[in-house]
């Protein structure tokens, strides 16, 4: 305890741990000075106090971004791709200090939380390289008196509000694609997590990036109704880019049809695995484990919907149940810990009104089932069979260490239920039959498939759902595309010559 209790202190005498919003190239205060206060899941312990920014502030802040929007726009692909590449080797030169204040304010273990920084880092080391091959095109004319072309121009300033589950890479996966088009943001983390946010600015300030050009602000929940509004209303933004849950996508969709604001929405998921009787049973645990324990279960791909054959229900179940007796609670910044707190005791109970439903309606726990003896955020990683979609994880999202499975019969039958979501953004499926395969690739209706593999995400491949899992791609050569216009010339007049 006296080592975790040292490691958080180290983190808070970081240089990085900011307690002011940073906008216009200043470290500021919330005009009206009131604060809210940023804890540490895993103890309830105190960890500071940041600005608690009204529709005022917000404001402020685009007109800083809007400012500044012009100059960056003129400034060469080649310029913004150094400013990047400084701020990227920044961002690794500080990865410890980065990882433990990951820790400290999410709770996610050290070696996960360093992993987080690798990834988020990966972005901006892509779209710094990315900057410099956003190609237009000339087309064959119609006309041998015009000459036809297409230019790429940022859209303007972009507002990105981002969730507490990754509170650093979902940062970095909007703002180095947006800085790179050549827009400027304004960054609105998460209530529970906005220390990385600031590291962050912290650390683009140093890399030199232009006052104005990056503003990161931040609100409690008792002021973001208010600030996301005037984000994504307000008429100096071009772009919002959202990450988070489904129902506030859509509120703030409504926000953007007032000025058909251009939006890219990363929302919720209910992802299916599904294990057909082919499948190796050993890679599909391994698999299960890598889907669902990863943040304890808090990601939008987490899986939730553990699909699994009759033939080999019985064998997956009790590798699985082996593999997970094997989970290491604890807090993120013990040595071991594979599984950490739920983001606040909100979670936490949410998770185990989903276990109370699925028994009460006929399912078993096999392991786990009930919240950990070392507080109310922290719950046991869970295994339950006879689960029925009738059960709460079948319908809605459950972001916690449970694992609830579902026996079926056919493959027709697996993929009606993993479709059967208002969800689309990842599913998973083991298999070695090749033919089925490529069927069940086919037929999932997501945005990201796992096949035979429980880990996908990496900066070289788009990144997004389908229904209402959100609208958009982030990372890979798409996602800097969200943060463009696309914009035709038509040159005329010219004199073919003899
Ligand atoms: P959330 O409640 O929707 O919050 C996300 C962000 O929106 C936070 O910064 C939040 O601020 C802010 N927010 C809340 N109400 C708002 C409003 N009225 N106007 C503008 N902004 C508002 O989601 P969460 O609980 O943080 O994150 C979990 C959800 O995110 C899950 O559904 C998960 O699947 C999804 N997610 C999706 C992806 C993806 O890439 N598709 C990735 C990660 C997470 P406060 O913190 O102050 O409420």
């Amino acid at each position: 305890m006296a080592s975790i209790a040292k490691a958080v202190e180290q983190t808070l005498k970081s240089g990085l741990v900011r307690f002011q919003a940073f906008v216009n190239g200043a470290w500021i205060d919330a005009k009206d000075r009131r604060t809210f206060s940023v804890t540490n899941p895993a103890d309830g312990s105190h960890l500071g106090d940041v600005p608690d920014m009204t529709t005022d502030d917000a404001r402020s802040a685009i007109d800083a971004a809007y400012e500044a929007k012009r100059e960056w726009a003129k400034r060469t692909s080649k310029e913004r791709s150094g400013l990047l590449r400084r701020w990227f080797d920044l961002v690794r030169r500080n990865r410890d200090d980065l990882a433990r204040i990951i820790t400290a304010e999410q709770g996610k273990p050290l070696n996960e939380a360093k992993g987080e920084v690798d990834y988020g880092a990966s972005f901006i080391e892509w779209y710094s390289e990315e900057a410099k091959r956003v190609y237009g095109d000339v087309l064959p004319s119609v006309s041998t008196s015009k000459r036809l072309f297409v230019l790429k121009e940022p859209v303007g300033v972009a507002a990105l509000i981002t969730p507490w589950n990754f509170p650093f890479s979902m940062v970095l996966r909007k703002a180095s694609a947006a800085l790179a088009a050549g827009c400027t943001a304004v960054v609105k983390p998460a209530e529970d997590t906005p220390l990385c946010a600031l590291a962050l600015a912290k650390l683009a300030e140093d890399a030199g990036i232009p006052a104005g050009v990056y503003n990161t602000i931040t609100c409690s929940r008792d002021n973001v109704a208010g600030v996301g509004e005037m984000l994504a209303a307000s008429e100096k933004i071009a772009m919002v880019s959202f990450t988070g849950s489904t129902a506030v996508g859509k509120l703030l969709l409504k926000h953007c049809a007032s000025n058909v604001t251009k939006v890219s929405m990363e929302l919720g998921g209910q992802a299916a695995f599904i294990v057909f009787d082919s499948a190796d049973a050993d890679a599909a645990v391994e698999g299960a484990a890598n889907a669902k324990f990863r943040n304890a279960g808090q990601a939008c791909i987490a899986a939730n919907r553990f699909l699994v054959q009759e033939g080999i229900h019985d064998l997956f179940c009790e590798k699985l149940k082996v593999a997970m007796e094997k989970l290491f609670v604890g807090n993120g910044f013990e040595e071991g810990v594979t599984v950490g707190p739920l983001i606040n005791q909100r979670a936490a109970e949410k998770v185990m009104a989903h276990v109370t439903d699925a028994i009460s309606k006929g399912g078993k726990v096999l392991c786990g089932g009930d919240f950990h003896h070392l507080g109310r955020t922290f719950f046991k990683p869970t295994l339950l069979s006879h689960c029925t979609v009738d059960m709460l994880p079948a319908r809605e999202e459950t972001f916690g260490p449970i694992i609830p499975v579902f026996k079926f019969k056919t493959e027709e039958e697996a993929l009606k239920m993993a479709n059967s979501t208002q969800y689309g953004l990842a599913s998973y499926f083991y298999s070695t039959d090749f033919s089925q395969i490529w069927r069940v690739a086919e037929s999932l209706e997501c945005g990201v498939v796992g096949v035979n593999e429980g880990s996908v995400t990496t900066e070289v491949a788009p990144f997004g759902g389908v229904k209402q899992s959100g609208i958009g791609k982030e990372g890979s050569k798409y996602g800097i595309e969200e943060f463009l216009h696309t914009k035709y010339i038509c040159m005329g007049n010219i004199r073919p010559g003899k």
